[in-house]
């Protein structure tokens, strides 16, 4: 007999904000392998937001549904594509909220800005492809950290080919 209370339902929202749920699963990680894949092949449709909703199971009432994730479509500030997937935190007073972790889905780029797990607070960024990595004090900083990595490949590109195949730098 299974103690089955909830279950995770994966969405996107698109740009005339009209919601597709893209499964229904028991298991929070499950829900978030299926928007990872997503995300993967989603650069040629018009989704600009992404969700894990919280289903109560066997509930009788109003509200069954809360809101466990929130994600946001923005540009890759190292390959320019939209591609760059983050997470959004709790809204402040003013209901705005912030990113809070953030990564490309490109294969061939992956740059991302996550918190650091031990100084909270603060934040890393990095670029697996040119092998940099970069402590910084917020995430909007850690978004200009990547595009000053982009701008020091781009301009020692002899110096760093060999991290580098010249068919990635024209891809990127
Ligand atoms: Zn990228």
């Amino acid at each position: 007999m299974t103690d089955l209370r909830q279950v995770f339902m994966p969405c996107v929202i698109n740009t005339e904000r009209e919601k597709t749920e893209l499964g229904v699963v028991t298991r929070e990680e499950d829900a978030w392998a299926v928007l990872r894949a997503f995300f993967a092949r989603a650069e040629d449709t018009d989704c600009i937001s992404a969700t894990i909703d919280v289903w109560e199971v066997d509930y009788v009432g109003e509200n069954p549904r809360t809101e466990l994730a929130e994600l946001s479509r923005r540009p890759c500030p190292i390959c320019e594509r939209s591609s760059f997937w983050s997470e959004m935190g709790e809204a402040n007073f003013r209901g705005e909220k912030q990113s809070t972790s953030g990564r490309c889905y490109r294969l061939e780029c992956s740059a991302w800005v996550e918190p650091n797990n031990i100084e909270i607070g603060r934040f890393d960024c990095g670029w697996p492809a040119a092998q940099w990595t970069k402590r910084v004090e917020s995430f909007n900083l850690g978004i200009r950290g990547l595009v000053e990595m982009r701008g020091a490949v781009t301009a020692s590109g002899r110096r760093r080919r060999s991290t580098m195949s010249k068919e990635l730098m024209e891809d990127l």
